[in-house]
């Protein structure tokens, strides 16, 4: 007889064959996938398809890499977006130079405008013990490649709440910061006592302002248009002309181990080192420096002062030579 009769086959429970992907959900994917499936908005009401509140249709699409101007942009991720529940993020990698750009994306004027009167909260402004740590070895770095009886001048392009140029202060630079969002500008000229420019750099009224070195940390994955930047940032430099970029590194261990892990939706660009030194060689910069080791104070972070700073360059070096990749900051100079 065919074994299709046995009746031990018959009572087996039946195989969901049409739900494959149920099966293999977690309990947590499961609540993930139905909550966002509850707040999926409807591509047919009245507002539409919204990305941060812009219409879909609106979003800006790429043709074009605008490090490299390379037109072959191939997919590299989709990843479901941290603030909107529904949407998903799609991330594409430049054939020609390698860099992970979001694309479509919000247009420029929409995103300029919530940089500069976004709310702060307290949490923005509190400097914590981890990020001061690496301020001031990066500052150790820099002090290191300049040259004895260099100016001290320094800008901190997007200097957020102003740890990084306490750091240089405390280093014994002069310093100053430049940020667009009005409430972290006040803070740190009213409470910090450090002169900040708000506004972009391409403010006519900032156009005088010279610098030995310019720091940015945190800021080059948010710009529309970042080589344009950096060709802007060159004017303000003065010989011998340091450059620290520091972004979100997109060969961070995470990241290897799970494409899109790293992903959030206000970064535009994802850099590796490679790409990053890429982009600053085109721009006129002559790489010196590339650090993208684990900070080791975020391990021992419930140590202070300068036993710990000893103890993070030492970290710092080695997880750099282990290649444990999780930050990625870039010294360059004027070419
Ligand atoms: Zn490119």
């Amino acid at each position: 007889m065919p074994a299709i009769y046995s009746p031990s086959r018959s009572l087996r429970p039946e195989t969901s064959y049409d739900l494959p992907v149920q099966r293999r959900l977690t309990p947590a994917r499961r609540i993930r996938r139905d909550y966002l499936e509850m707040t999926k908005p409807d591509p047919m009401s009245p507002e539409g398809l919204t990305s941060a509140g812009v219409s879909a249709s609106l979003l800006e699409y790429l043709h074009a890499c605008p490090i490299c101007r390379d037109l072959e942009l191939a997919h590299y991720c989709r990843v479901p977006s941290l603030f909107n529940p529904g949407e998903f993020i799609h991330y594409e990698r430049c054939h020609g130079c390698g860099t992970v750009l979001r694309n479509p994306r919000l247009p420029a004027e929409y995103r300029e405008t919530r940089y500069q009167e976004g709310e702060i909260s307290d949490d923005d402004i509190r400097l914590k013990p981890e990020n001061q740590a690496h301020y001031r070895y990066m500052m150790r770095l820099l002090e290191r490649l300049l040259p004895t009886g260099a100016g001290r001048r320094l800008l901190d392009f997007g200097c957020g709440a102003g740890g990084f140029l306490l750091a240089a202060q405390q280093c014994g630079f002069e310093v100053m910061g430049l940020e667009l969002n009005r409430g972290l500008a006040t803070h740190v000229e009213e409470n910090l006592g450090i002169p900040t420019f708000q506004g972009l750099v391409t403010d006519p009224r900032f156009a005088n302002e010279r610098f030995e070195i310019i720091i940015s940390s945190q800021v080059f994955e948010h710009l529309v248009d970042p080589r344009a930047t950096l060709m802007e940032l060159r004017e303000h430099l003065e010989a011998p002309g340091l450059l620290l970029i520091e972004v979100p590194n997109q060969n961070h261990i995470k990241e290897r181990l799970r494409r899109g892990a790293v992903m959030d939706d206000s970064h535009l660009f994802y850099f590796s080192g490679r790409s990053l030194a890429r982009m600053l060689e085109a721009a006129g910069f002559r790489v010196v420096k590339i650090e993208e080791g684990l900070r080791t104070y975020r391990i021992f972070r419930d140590h202070d002062g300068r036993f710990s700073d000893r103890v993070h360059d030492i970290g710092q070096r080695l997880f750099s030579a282990l290649r444990i990749k999780t930050g990625l900051s870039v010294i360059a100079r004027l070419r």
